[in-house]
């Protein structure tokens, strides 16, 4: 049996009349670059997730960008993000001028450790970044609680976790922004490149709309020096058709982390391998499902050649990357981060995954572990 890690043409499949019409209707119209598609979108998922405003974006990393900016994040301002997250966590702090200052992983959650935030705090440091990591969420009443206290600002990466609960609220409207990405593989994925910045501030949503589109809000008419961060038209009408599907592919993605939870079971008291832990305030939708095991790169091969396809998220801390050279960090200074990077490993995850194949992983892990 093949297990791939991820299946796009499945779900396609399963759309493709309404996905062909919605691409049809673009094509149609000529409304390839923001457009009546883009803008129903903005509207229906700035409701899903209970925003007054969205704006969408060519990407999640520009939503990171823009969204710092808005909120007049910038040169000389220092942003807390945790070290383990996707690497563009970090690059859009950096793109819109400011400096990225790292913190260390929570064991449990995986997320950023809030105990360990306020020891970072400096007279530079205008806000948090968040990142509700494998589409759970982070422990914001921790994280809200010293950013009110230190005057701070909380700019949520929710770009894996669409649908996800924090406490009963959809996660990424809660802080002052809050940044999604729809590339194709998160749980609500364009097919091409996508993004949006949601926020309840009327005047952040107006310049996250200018910076997006060339500083314009009027044809030919520049206030200010932006970007050409635009959605584009067949975007706006993918995204519009699969956001009707979100929550009930989040509740199959749940679904099939019960039965790993159930079938790993044995094995994970067993003390080898550890599963993930939906926290108390939170409604996982499980963007990826990762565990942590010693051995993780020789399982990772035995899986492999089994037809069991896993990934790595992430197997380099942002703080040991190349590009963060400058900041001068070394291995060990985010212990947990960097544990974790030795041992996460991310099992097959997608809605269409079939019992039969959440089995076959479970025994295969099994074979290899007890
Ligand atoms: C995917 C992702 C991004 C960036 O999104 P793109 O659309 O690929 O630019 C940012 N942060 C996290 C945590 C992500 O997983």
């Amino acid at each position: 049996m093949i297990v791939p890690f991820v299946d796009l043409q499945i779900q396609y499949r399963q759309i493709k009349s309404k996905i062909d019409g919605a691409m049809a209707r673009v094509l149609d119209n000529s409304a390839f670059i923001l457009g009546r598609e883009v803008e129903a979108f903005e509207e229906a998922f700035a409701e899903y997730v209970g925003a007054k405003f969205c704006v969408g974006l060519n990407s999640g990393t520009a939503a990171i960008q823009l969204a710092m900016t808005a909120c007049g994040v910038g040169a000389g301002d220092e942003v807390i993000v945790p070290a383990n997250s996707f690497f563009a966590t970090a690059e859009g702090v950096s793109t819109a001028g400011a400096k990225p200052v790292f913190v260390d992983a929570d064991p449990v959650s995986y997320a950023i450790d809030a105990a360990k935030i306020e020891a970072t705090i400096t007279t530079r440091t205008r806000a948090i970044m968040p990142v509700h990591l494998y589409g759970q969420a982070a422990d914001l009443d921790s994280i809200f609680e010293i950013a009110a206290r230190r005057d701070l600002l909380v700019i949520e990466d929710a770009a894996q976790a669409h649908g996800s609960l924090y406490k009963g609220r959809r996660v990424g409207a809660v802080g002052a922004a809050g940044c999604f990405s729809f590339y194709p593989g998160k749980n609500l994925g364009a097919y091409g490149e996508g993004g949006a910045v949601v926020t309840d501030d009327a005047e952040v949503a107006r310049r996250v709309r200018l910076l997006r589109d060339h500083g314009s809000e009027r044809k030919y008419r520049h206030e200010v020096v932006g970007y050409n961060f635009r959605l584009e038209g067949i975007q706006g009408a993918v995204l519009g058709v699969k956001l009707k599907h979100l929550d009930r592919w989040n509740d199959l993605r749940r679904a099939h982390a019960a039965r790993y939870a159930e079938l790993l079971g044995e094995v994970a008291t067993s003390g080898t391998l550890m599963l993930p832990r939906e926290m108390p305030y939170a409604r996982h939708i499980y963007h990826l499902y990762v565990v942590q095991v010693d051995g993780r790169d020789a399982l990772q091969q035995a899986l492999n050649a089994a037809g069991v396809q896993t990934g790595i998220h992430y197997p380099i801390p942002i703080h040991l990357q190349p590009a963060y050279a400058t900041h001068g960090h070394s291995a060990g200074d985010f212990p947990e981060t960097e544990r974790q990077a030795g041992r996460v490993l991310s099992l097959p995850m997608f809605p269409e995954l079939t019992d039969a194949q959440i089995s076959y992983v479970a025994e295969q892990i099994t074979r290899q572990m007890l």
